[in-house]
């Protein structure tokens, strides 16, 4: 939605984002965009992403335009490794919306929080769009900073009676162990095949650079959505999941470049006319999950126009409530 009605510069700072944004405005922000998307109202540019060769960080810009919610813009930031041992996020991000009209800029909005938000949002869309109404078993693989956004977002589609969770460095399961306690439900940390055992979805969230998934482990009628491949070299599944698996994408382009595909359509088992775009499935193009016994794979790779998209509500929402700040440029 356009800002330009606003005097000024908006400034959204990241604790109002925490105040405006929860999971349903999420949630329908993400899953507006993917539609608009798939009907051809909005388009990703580019994505950059660079080693700067200083403090070890990755910098980047993702951006895009959404004529249909009037969004335009750019995700700026990255990743300082460094950034835990001085009490910051290693993930720093803020977002810039202009007036689609003139260009001018018309909001600063903190990234950080909206980033975790809009990524959870996107597996949840996945989740309540191809994952059988009668998932009972969650499994999540990770438990970094994005994994409690995940599993909170994750259990609002089905009636999930228990978490299944692995992680390379187990005591880090703490943190999604005490999100489940507080959810109320039952939380146990397993061995990854036999959390692929269990589970009726599966969220991988991770930085692997290697298979932590094997297709043979997967069951039939498993829906999973793999988050943490946003980088060329990444994976997290065995890409011959792509020949077993139906395979949607939040954006095509983005999935078989620096997504979870690049691995299969590198090695041929997958073509870019095999993945659908979930916006098809929201959109009813796309008939989604075709049988209970159908695998479905959610190749969330996170595109800009997700950013915009709900620092656009955040914007909306912050000015409505009197919480922006607003300033002459
Ligand atoms: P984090 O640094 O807080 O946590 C990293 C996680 O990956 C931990 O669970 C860690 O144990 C695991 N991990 C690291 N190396 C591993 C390996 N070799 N094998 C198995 N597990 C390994 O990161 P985060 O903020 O939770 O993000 C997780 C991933 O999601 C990152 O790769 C990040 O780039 C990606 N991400 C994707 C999107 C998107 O839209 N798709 C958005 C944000 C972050």
């Amino acid at each position: 939605m356009s800002t330009n009605n606003q005097a000024g510069l908006v400034i959204v700072p990241e604790a109002v984002c925490q105040q405006v944004i929860d999971r349903p405005s999420a949630f329908t922000a993400v899953e507006s965009v993917f539609a608009a998307m798939a009907r051809g109202d909005a388009y990703n540019f580019p994505v950059i992403r660079e080693a700067i060769g200083y403090a070890d960080a990755l910098y980047g810009f993702k951006s895009g335009f959404d004529r249909a919610g009037m969004a335009l813009g750019v995700k700026s930031g990255g990743y300082w490794p460094g950034n835990a041992d001085q009490g910051l996020t290693n993930h720093q991000s803020t977002i810039f919306l202009f007036d689609p009209d003139t260009g001018k800029l018309t909001a600063l909005v903190g990234g950080n929080y909206l980033t975790a938000v809009r990524t959870a949002a996107s597996s949840a869309v996945s989740i309540a769009h191809l994952a059988r109404q009668d998932a009972k078993v969650l499994g999540i693989i990770g438990a970094g900073h994005q994994a409690s956004f995940q599993l909170r977002a994750a259990v609002e589609q089905r009636q999930f009676e228990k978490i299944v969770a692995w992680n390379k460095s187990p005591e880090r399961l703490a943190s999604l162990a005490a999100v489940a306690a507080d959810l109320g439900l039952p939380f146990e940390s397993l061995e990854r095949e036999e959390v692929a055992a269990q589970s009726d979805v599966i969220i991988t969230i991770t930085s692997a650079k290697e298979a932590l998934l094997l297709n043979d482990w997967i069951r039939p009628g498993t829906h999973i959505a793999c988050m943490g491949t946003d980088t060329r070299g990444k994976q997290e599944v065995d890409s011959a999941l792509f020949s077993t698996a139906t395979v949607y994408t939040d954006e095509v382009a983005q999935s078989v470049s620096i997504g979870e595909a690049q691995h299969a359509v590198v090695e041929g088992l997958v073509a870019h006319k095999d993945i659908t775009p979930l916006g098809d499935v929201i959109n009813g193009d796309h008939g989604g999950r075709n049988f209970a016994e159908e695998i479905t794979l959610f190749d969330g790779t996170g595109v800009g126009l997700q950013d915009l998209a709900v620092a656009s509500t955040a914007v909306e929402l912050a000015v409505e409530q009197g919480l922006a700040t607003s300033i002459a440029l």
